[in-house]
């Protein structure tokens, strides 16, 4: 049973533009968005399009509008596709996210290195859990040059502990999952990793809600932060990792497994309510309290 998280709470949800939401992540922005309001906290959305090349039109627009249709209202964030792209793209970060990966690189030498295996070496290469081999880690390859990532050199006993709101303690061990982890990608973009940390320390975010597919994510952001200049405070943040749903044939359900004739909740569902009934679900209530937001609202107040 999950721990509800006290006051003052800064949260945020955290959809990426490269495909229509599905259940889980409309289930993920309900969630939060209850846990946020219940302790009358702010919420931010805050709209991951690091990736360009996956991101399209639609699928922003499909943001605004099932969280429209999800009755879910935030407090900082763009109003919508147009105020994104013109106010609030992660794209207009990209010089932040660098000099935080240079100020790092600068301040601890070893803690980077240079890789500039291809995708069909790393292919053959990956270890159990998708981790890296560290084929390239003794190799002292230059950091500038081109086609090359970096790499994380994450030590072997490296640790991130922390008391998860659904999850109870927890101690994820960095260099066994993920391993060594992209700081900064062959393009010169840095990680998800990295933006995620500097752009939810920026807003101040103390609670992060996320699904159990994302922590190794959350292990390795813990463990980097107090490398990177001015993001230590990361390691303060709440996280509640939510157990995933999981289709009728028992998968899971996530953006890369799916079809690419995923039509998203919004078009697959009649109403919002098989979300709130998800959620019901996974909060361990009673069916009856997803009959509609108000009536999870209602029921969180009191403590479940
Ligand atoms: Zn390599």
């Amino acid at each position: 049973m999950l721990k509800f998280p006290a006051a003052p709470v800064v949260s945020r949800m955290a959809p990426t533009p490269s495909g229509f939401l599905h259940l889980g992540n409309a289930v993920n922005f309900t969630l939060t968005w209850l846990l946020t309001r219940r302790a009358h906290g702010i919420l931010h959305l805050r709209i991951d399009d690091l990736d360009r090349a996956r991101f399209r039109p639609t699928y922003l627009e499909n943001i605004f509008r099932t969280l429209d249709w999800l009755g879910l209202d935030y407090d900082h964030g763009p109003t919508g596709p147009e105020d994104f792209e013109h106010s609030f793209s992660q794209q207009y970060r990209l010089p932040e996210y660098e000099a935080v990966l240079q100020a790092a690189h600068a301040a601890h030498p070893e803690l980077f290195y240079a890789c500039h295996c291809s995708r069909t070496e790393l292919a053959r290469q990956v270890l159990p859990a998708g981790r890296y081999a560290g084929t390239c880690r003794p190799a002292g390859l230059p950091f500038a040059a081109a086609d090359t990532a970096w790499r994380a050199a994450v030590p072997a006993g490296a640790n991130a502990a922390f008391s998860d709101l659904a999850q109870g303690d927890m101690r994820i061990w960095v260099a066994q999952d993920p391993g060594d982890f992209v700081v900064r990608k062959k393009d010169g973009v840095a990680a998800y990793q990295v933006a995620s940390v500097v752009d939810d320390v920026r807003l101040g975010v103390n609670l992060i809600v996320r699904g159990l597919d994302l922590l190794t994510s959350t292990a390795a952001q813990i463990w980097l932060a107090p490398y990177l200049s001015e993001q230590g405070g990361f390691t303060q943040t709440r996280f509640l990792h939510h157990d995933l749903l999981r289709d009728e044939d028992g998968h899971k359900l996530s953006k890369s497994t799916q079809a690419g004739t995923q039509r998203g909740i919004l078009e697959e569902a009649a109403t919002p309510q098989v979300v709130y009934q998800a959620v019901a679900r996974l909060l361990g209530l009673p069916l009856a309290a997803g009959e509609s937001l108000e009536g999870l609202q209602n029921v969180i107040a009191g403590g479940i």
